[in-house]
């Protein structure tokens, strides 16, 4: 108990007292001022099966990351090197499912996925199957930037990686017990064949280690950031290691812009988490935009018909975070849980991980 309050305290969270009211979420961002919207990933991620201390990490872990973006945005910094800025904080958290941390697939592999936009110009930039490179989401941004094209994929996109000057290292680096131990729990229970314990990693503990999560959530927990710096420009970033046991080079949503991952400063910018195979059918993320550009739908309305209507309609999981040059901010999943938090200018993290929060 001792140790609850002291991480609550260390969070800055304040348990409510019976019959309080969570504050209400801030909505709309005044203009001229900054404002930050990100996700760690959807899942089946309920209250009884997290613990305090696990709990805490994760929002330690979200803090972290907004305010790393927070601190580009306060030093007059773009949207797009905001977006960069913070999800390389969650890329090296090995909690989040991207970079260190990044679940396996059926072959024992890392396999990771990024993408980048940036709403003022509409230039993007996405990697998927990336083996080697340490931070995804800035080889995402260095396609943008630094070559002609928008997606590249496997060791190509590595080789151009080493080419920018990114930061390489042995495909070993993103090992993580915990997520080894859940691809083995997964594979058993599909009937499915072990593989070898990848080459040049710690050998394996005596015992199993503690579970970090539910094993489904386990699956997910991807990361994603959308932001509006003080100029009015949106940026949107996603960066992730798939899906759990995935094969025969499987790329969900996270890196297909329109899919995962998109901006527009005529529109908005939104990020997504859940099984990529629906968010890629239904091109999520630019649905959403298209409703608010042509429909001229409240941002909310637009995420609540496209996650709760057709996603759910067609019984894809997942959820996405998203917001308008305007400054409206919003959120919206199906699953029991989604790892969200959100930060304007001047203000207060609001922060959630289960349904039942704000
Ligand atoms: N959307 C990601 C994918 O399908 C997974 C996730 O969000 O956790 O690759």
């Amino acid at each position: 108990m001792r140790k609850r309050i002291f991480l609550t305290l260390c969070l800055g969270a304040v348990p409510l007292a019976a019959g309080q009211q969570p504050a209400p979420l801030v909505t709309e961002a005044p203009a001229g001022k900054w404002a930050i919207v990100l996700h760690g990933g959807a899942g089946v991620i309920e209250r009884s099966s997290m613990t305090p201390e696990r709990d805490a990490a994760y929002r330690a872990g979200l803090d972290r990351a907004i305010h790393a973006a927070a601190k580009v945005l306060g030093a007059n910094g773009s949207a797009v090197d905001a977006v960069e800025a913070g999800l390389r904080v969650l890329e090296d958290d090995p909690l989040f499912n991207a970079g260190k941390g990044a679940v396996f697939t059926a072959e024992g592999k890392n396999e990771l996925d990024a993408a980048i936009m940036d709403g003022k110009t509409l230039d993007a930039g996405a990697v998927a199957g990336v083996t080697r490179t340490k931070n995804p989401i800035s080889l995402a941004k260095a396609v943008m930037e630094k070559s002609p094209h928008v997606m590249l994929i496997g060791a190509g996109a590595d080789q151009f990686a080493a080419s920018v000057g990114l930061e390489q290292v042995n495909p070993s680096y993103f090992f993580t017990e915990a997520r080894w131990e859940s691809l083995v729990r997964q594979l058993k229970k599909e009937g499915r064949p072990i593989p070898p314990r990848p080459v040049g990693v710690p050998p394996a503990p005596g015992k199993p280690i503690a579970q970090l999560e539910t094993p489904d959530a386990h699956k997910w927990g991807t990361t994603g950031i959308v932001v509006r710096d003080r100029a009015g420009n949106i940026a949107a970033g996603t960066t992730t290691g798939g899906t759990q046991a995935k094969r025969f080079g499987r790329v969900g949503d996270s890196p297909i812009i329109g899919a995962g991952t998109y901006a527009s400063n005529q529109s908005c910018g939104v990020s997504a988490t859940g099984t990529g195979e629906y968010f890629i059918r239904l091109t999520v993320a630019r649905t959403i935009c298209a409703l608010v550009q042509y429909k001229g739908l409240r941002l909310q309305d637009a995420v609540d018909e496209v996650i709760g209507g057709e996603l759910t309609a067609m019984k894809g999981d997942g959820g996405v975070i998203a917001m308008t040059p305007d400054g409206q901010i919003a959120w919206g999943f199906n699953t029991t849980g989604m790892f969200r938090a959100r930060l304007v200018e001047g203000g207060t993290v609001q922060m959630g991980i289960y349904k039942d929060e704000p």
